[in-house]
Formats: C-alpha cells, structure tokens, sequence
C-alpha cells in the first residue's frame, strides 16, 4: 500500500539522550517488526550538534523534527532539570499541535508516545484528536510503581521521603530508603517536585505505559504490574531497547566525530579477556573533585585494569551543563592525583567526556562495569552481560542501585563513605572475588540471557509490542 496508509507514530522525547535513544529503538523496531513509520520529534534545547547527529543516522522510515524554541529566560538560574524538561514541555503544546495537525494530514496517525516529563503533551495529541495517547518510561518498572503512587504518598507522607523512618515499601518491589528515593522528590519546596506529581497524577490519562525494563530484572513488580487494574492502564515491558548498530554506517556511538574506530577500543584490543573495568556515569554524571581523586586512586590500588571516561569535576560546572552537551567545559586530565598517569600508564586507559559505550561494553576485555546506574548503562551492561559496580549519582540512579543489588544481586555497591581503599576492594571483587563478585558475575550472565530471549521474535518483549500493534488494526485502544 502508500506510505499514507501505513500506520503512523508520532513520538515526542523530552530533553536527554537518555529519553530520546530509547523511543527512537522503539521506532526502528516498529518499522523493522510491524511496517510502522514514525515522527521523532525534539525540543530545541537539544539540538546539540551530537543529537543532530543521532537523528540523521536514523532510517527513513523515521523522520525527526525539533519544535521551535520557547523563551525560558524567566526560570531562575539553577532551575532543575526536572522543572526546564517540564515547563519547555508545557510552553511548546501551541507548536506541537500545529505538527500534529499536519501530520494528520498526511499521515493515518495511530499513536502518540511520549516519556514522563512531557505528560502534558497529551494535550496537544487530543487538540488533534490523535486516537491513543502512550506514556512512555525509560527506566523501570519500580519507577513506574513509584510514579503511580506518588499521588497517594504526596498526601500521605506529611515530610520528606528523606525523613522516613522506614525504606518505602510499595507493592512488588525491593524497599528503598527514603533518601534514595528519585531526586527531585527530595525537596518538596523545590519546584520540579510540585511538575512531578503533575505528571505523575496524569498517567492514568495513558491508553498503555510501555516501559525499558524487562520481567526478569524485576520479577515481582513485573507479576503485580501484569495484572490489570481498574483505573491503571496497562502496563508493557517492552525492553532492553537499546541503541542498535545503525546498518548503514556500522557505527554505535552517539557522538561526532562516528566515523573513525575510537582509540579507546584499540586498546581494549590489547587487554586480555575480561580483564577491563569501565568507568563511566552517563551523558551528564560528574564526580566532585575529593571523589574524582579517590577514584582515580582506588583504581590504582584495585590492581585491575579499567578504561575511564574522566570528565571535569562537577564543583566546576553544574549537572545540567553536562545534562545538555556532553562535552567537558575544561580539561579533565588536570583534576587527577600527581603521578596517576604515569603510574597507571601499563594498566589503564583514560578517555576524556565520552566513549562509544555499547562498543566497549560488548568487547571482550571488558569484564566489569563501574556505572552510575543510569537506566540506559544497566541495560546496556546487562545484555552483554557485564556486572556491575554501583555509584549511583542522582535522578533514579540511588533507587535503581537499591533494586539491582537487594531485588536481584546484579550490582556490588560502593558503602559510604567512598575512599579509595573501599573503591579499590569493591572493584577488585566485582572483577576476580569469590564471594559477591562471583554471586553476581553468575546473576548477571543468567540476566543477560533472559534478556536476549526476551528479544528474539516470541520472546516477552517483541510479544508485548506486537499486542499493542494489533490493537491498532482492529482499532481498539
Ligand atoms: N554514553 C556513551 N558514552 C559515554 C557516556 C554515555 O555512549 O561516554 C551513552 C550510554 O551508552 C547510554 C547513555 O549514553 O546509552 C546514558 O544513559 P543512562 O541512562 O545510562 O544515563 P544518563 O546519561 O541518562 O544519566
């Protein structure tokens, strides 16, 4: 038939790689699986040349567009991320509805998907009157129990979920003490935790929830999640999506210049199998400098060997700077110990602001994972099958390494406080211990092939998307 009437998706990624890698996974499988064509639409204050970038290597079947700016210049200095992903959201309904109404144009529109901080964009999906409405989640389904409870806990917890006397124990999942609970619901005086229970008290609105994580991570939240529930919408798991070799180029990285094989995996090339712990926390993570020198010590006393992406310390540049452009505003190198470089030269391999990620973690030196525990990273390490040690930074990062170490034991966590010698024993028991280190080097492998299963074309996940995809042919919701 005419490109016209194959169905349509639009999808709408608020700002962070993070959000947009993944619905784009979504769409190519889409196209690939089902004949689906899709809009990947952005915001402005994203169009880094490394998101540009990503976008033009998508398929043809996939067309992107970022909306026009929206003035932000009134959110004070400092704003959280949480709160500029939202209100940019809320101040570009005008000009997405504008897009959607062309889309529908041209296009049989089936569905519109969008992540957490841009629920309000249902919105402009019903201005146009576009048939279903799907939130999308990016990380897990804790996260997603969380979400549908915050309503209820914003009542009921008269505090800070910092101040809880008991780790908050919802239904299915791994109890999280109150101060690992999400960030930006640490502080309710703070604007973005009022934007959180906003969205939060509009998923209901949702036709489905899909959400990146998949049955065997979350064994119990996902039999809950599974059932059907007056006035929840269903719930989907639908991962690991992850980012996928892009077939005309062969190259995975995310970030200019893709061209050239980076000179972080020649070195892999030279280190023995399963010998490298990689040392990265995501697009934005940075340490403080006290941290970054404890690290860079406890790497040298853990005897192993390790690739690390350094970036400028986060004393020397806020989160959102980082958040937004993954480039390091200053030379990292000059924030390590005296002498570091040099001692470690045989052992280790330093690389500044960013690495091709997926490439290393699919290498075979690689045998180790220190990560901040985004949700992207512990997908991406768990379908290679690389455990991990947990130094969880911000936003979900403290809940998700709860979970990964008290649900399923894929992680070892670095106990506070975090000096080198701590680092240093963690590190060298998640790479060659007998105890935790080899618990979890064996949960991780089994992971990993439940993972893969679930992925192949009657695994959970491809079943899921392939449910949903039906609906829109006989027109259901
Ligand atoms: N990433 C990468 N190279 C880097 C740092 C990050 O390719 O040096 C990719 C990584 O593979 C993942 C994403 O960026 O896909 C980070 O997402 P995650 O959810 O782990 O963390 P966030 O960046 O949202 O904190």
């Amino acid at each position: 038939g005419s490109a016209a009437r194959l169905p349509h998706v639009v999808m709408l990624a608020t700002p962070g790689m993070g959000h947009l890698i993944p619905l784009a996974e979504l769409a190519k499988r889409l196209a690939a699986r089902h004949g689906v064509t899709a809009t990947l639409i952005a915001f402005a204050s994203t169009a880094s040349a490394t998101q540009r970038a990503f976008l033009a290597s998508l398929p043809p079947s996939i067309t992107s567009l970022h909306l026009p700016p929206v003035d932000l210049s009134d959110l004070p200095h400092g704003t959280a991320i949480e709160t500029l992903m939202s209100e940019e959201c809320a101040r570009s309904i005008p000009a997405l509805t504008q897009v959607l109404t062309k889309l529908k144009e041209t296009n049989r529109l089936v569905a519109f998907i969008t992540d957490f901080f841009g629920m309000d964009s249902f919105d402009a999906a019903s201005n146009v009157g576009v048939e279903r409405r799907y939130l999308f989640i990016p990380t897990n389904l804790h996260m997603l129990m969380l979400l549908l409870h915050l309503p209820e806990l914003d009542l009921s917890i008269p505090g800070e979920f910092r101040d809880l006397a008991e780790p908050l124990q919802l239904p299915g999942c791994v109890p999280i003490p109150g101060m690992d609970i999400l960030s930006p619901l640490q502080d309710r005086a703070n604007p973005c935790y009022r934007w959180m229970v906003h969205h939060a008290s509009r998923t209901k609105e949702a036709d489905a929830i899909l959400v990146n994580s998949f049955d065997a991570v979350e064994p119990e939240a996902a039999a809950v999640l599974h059932q059907q529930e007056l006035g929840r919408p269903p719930v989907y798991n639908i991962g690991p999506l992850i980012l996928t070799r892009s077939k005309s180029t062969g190259v995975m990285s995310t970030a200019p210049p893709a061209s050239s094989r980076a000179e972080c995996l020649d070195w892999l090339d030279l280190q023995p199998a399963r010998s490298v712990t990689f040392v990265s926390f995501g697009s934005g993570g940075a340490l403080p400098t006290e941290q970054m020198r404890e690290l860079a010590l406890g790497l040298e006393l853990s005897g192993q060997r390790f690739l690390w992406v350094v970036r400028s310390p986060s004393d020397e540049g806020t989160v959102s700077d980082n958040y937004y452009d993954a480039e390091s505003k200053k030379d990292p190198i000059v924030f390590l110990p005296e002498g570091f470089i040099e001692r470690t030269r045989d052992v280790g391999f330093l690389v500044s602001s960013w690495a091709p990620q997926i490439d290393v973690l699919s290498h075979e030196a690689t045998g180790g994972f220190l990560t901040h525990c985004g949700w992207n990273s512990t997908l991406e390490s768990l379908i290679h099958g690389v455990p991990m040690v947990a130094w969880p930074l911000y936003a979900e990062q403290h809940q998700n390494a709860v979970m990964l170490d008290e649900g399923i034991g894929a992680v070892i966590r670095v106990p506070e406080p975090k000096g080198k010698d701590m680092i240093a024993r963690v590190v060298k028991e998640l790479m060659v211990g007998e105890g935790k280190g080899a618990a979890v080097r064996t949960t991780v492998a089994k992971l990993q092939e439940n993972a893969l299963q679930g992925l192949t074309e009657c695994g959970a996940a491809a079943t899921a998307l392939a449910e949903l995809v039906e609906k829109w042919e006989v027109g259901e919701n």
